[in-house]
């Protein structure tokens, strides 16, 4: 009796302690996942980093690229695109406008009513909706249908709105955000399509005459009367409030800045024939490059796998198309790499499943439990993370956005480097006097509603430039911006009113 009891004594200690040894074993193997996923995240955040040295010197290149782009066509990646914009909307204008604005996911269309001073602006309607995917891969025939159909339903609605005496001509601003090479201010070519956009048979194509064709065929009495990039319109939405406005910035689906800028600074233009001295000038900054960029082996993926590989590398980095498939790609990573995010969810493997808006509900998520954070990864596939996998994933996408946002500051400050407004003064730094209230225009899904991304940029901008010159920066928010703004630009560039006031 007394050898069983020893026996089963022992016994039961030999499986106390396998029971322990495995309990330990697991544990330490947890622990190497989890410093494998913490080494995941500090490698990130160093190839991220985004010192303030490094900043200055995307300000410097920023500012020889878009130099290099006004000398010669093909001078630089920044194609520093002529827009034929001279005279920008003051407040003065009168009439009845309307756009059309073809966005990176959203269409808008607006009518705008004008009597003559800035407070009697009226923007009448305002439709908004998000571009069928299946749109972005047509042609460019059911494209410009579908725009001119939801143009057709847009007035139709208006019905005896208009109750007119004599037949009317209604005029229409183009808002249009790819690139174009703009003959006039009323036509122009696309160079490519970017973000996520690949319609074919548009190669050669006069973007303005494309929807006007497709307004005729539907026996529309409505004139394409100007072509205007979207970083132009909200230039001009931000120089009709306020005059000082000298540049404009979206960040969107995509990025891009326009600016203005002296005509004998755009050497690759013989014959510029503007009257007022100058013209504003598209950068298409998206397409910026420079070894110094901060670049991470998620972006040298997320460019091999796309449609545009090579092209538009500043935009795959501060672009709201972009930032939540870089988060996607550092999660996966480490999903691949530890078990910490359980079974590899084939939805988290899925390409731009995560989008920009999630990922600023997750950064900016203010629960206790994360619980915004955990809802959006179950809709990935991925349940039941414990709080610290949560924060992990906060930090992930605070790490991408930040430098983003830090990268944003860094081009509006490339820019107010190149027109002299950046307080350097030609070298001059204590010509404080000289400073001028400068605005620059920002609109776009991203900066709008991203309030992380917003505050990052602004503080950014105040560190790269320093606080006297920073206190002569306004960056001024406005939604809607590029749409009502090119239709503003429109009734600037035309002299008589088109319709009559209601
Ligand atoms: P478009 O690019 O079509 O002109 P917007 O300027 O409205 O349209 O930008 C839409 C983009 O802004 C979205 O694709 C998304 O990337 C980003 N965005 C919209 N809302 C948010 C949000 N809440 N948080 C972060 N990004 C957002
Ligand atoms: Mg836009």
């Amino acid at each position: 009796m007394g050898r069983v009891l020893v026996m089963l004594t022992a016994a039961a200690a030999v499986v106390a302690c396998s029971v322990a040894t495995a309990m330990v074993r697991r544990r330490m193997k947890g622990r190497r996942k989890w410093r494998r996923v913490v080494g995941i995240l500090k490698d990130l955040e160093e190839a991220c980093e985004t010192p303030l040295g490094r900043l200055r010197q995307m300000v410097d290149a920023i500012a020889v690229e878009m130099q290099a782009g006004l000398v010669s066509e093909g001078g630089s990646k920044l194609k520093m695109l002529l827009t034929f914009v001279d005279d920008l909307p003051n407040g003065s204008e009168r009439g009845t406008y309307y756009a059309l604005h073809l966005g990176g996911s959203y269409f808008r269309i607006i009518k705008v009513q004008l009597g003559g001073q800035r407070s009697s602006l009226e923007v009448q309607d305002v439709e908004r909706h998000s571009i069928p995917t299946s749109l972005m891969n047509s042609t460019s025939e059911v494209l410009f249908d579908f725009l001119a159909s939801s143009l057709q339903r847009f007035i139709e609605k208006e019905g005896n709105d208009f109750n007119l005496s004599q037949p009317v001509k209604r005029e229409l601003a183009f808002t249009f955000s790819f690139p174009v090479k703009q003959t006039s201010i009323s036509s122009g070519v696309l160079i490519k399509w970017t973000k996520g956009f690949a319609i074919s048979e548009m190669a050669g194509e006069d973007i303005a005459e494309c929807l006007q064709g497709a307004l005729n065929k539907r026996g529309l009495d409505i004139r394409v009367a100007s072509l205007v990039n979207d970083t132009v319109g909200a230039l001009s939405f931000g120089h009709f409030h306020d005059p000082d406005t000298i540049a404009a910035v979206v960040f969107g689906t995509g990025s891009n800045a326009c600016y203005l800028e002296r005509t004998d600074a755009i050497i690759k233009c013989q014959n510029p024939r503007t009257t007022s001295g100058s013209m504003v000038v598209n950068m298409e900054w998206g397409n910026f490059w420079s070894s110094r960029l901060p670049r991470t082996s998620y972006d040298l993926e997320l460019d091999a796998e796309s449609m545009n590989s090579n092209d538009m590398g500043f935009e795959k980095m501060i672009g709201g198309m972009y930032l939540g498939d870089i988060v996607r790609r550092v999660i996966l990573r480490m999903s691949q790499e530890s078990d910490i995010f359980g079974p590899i969810s084939s939805i988290l493997s899925t390409p731009f499943v995560l989008r920009t808006n999630s990922v600023s509900a997750m950064h900016e998520d203010d629960t206790s439990e994360l619980q915004e954070v955990a809802r959006i990864l179950k809709d990935l596939g991925v349940s039941e993370v414990p709080l610290k996998v949560r924060k992990l994933v906060v930090k992930i996408c605070d790490v991408v956005t930040r430098r983003a946002a830090r990268l944003a500051a860094a081009g509006i400050a490339g820019i107010l480097k190149k027109v002299g407004r950046d307080g350097s003064g030609g070298g001059r730094r204590s010509d404080k006097q000289i400073m001028r209230r400068t605005v620059v225009a920002v609109e776009g899904g991203l900066y709008l509603n991203y309030r992380m991304f917003r505050e990052y940029m602004d503080e950014a901008l105040r560190d790269i430039l320093g606080e006297d010159v920073a206190q002569h920066v306004v960056v001024k928010a406005m939604e809607d911006g590029s749409s009502i703004g090119s239709a503003l630009l429109l009734a600037s560039s035309q002299s008589v009113q088109t319709i009559p006031s209601v």
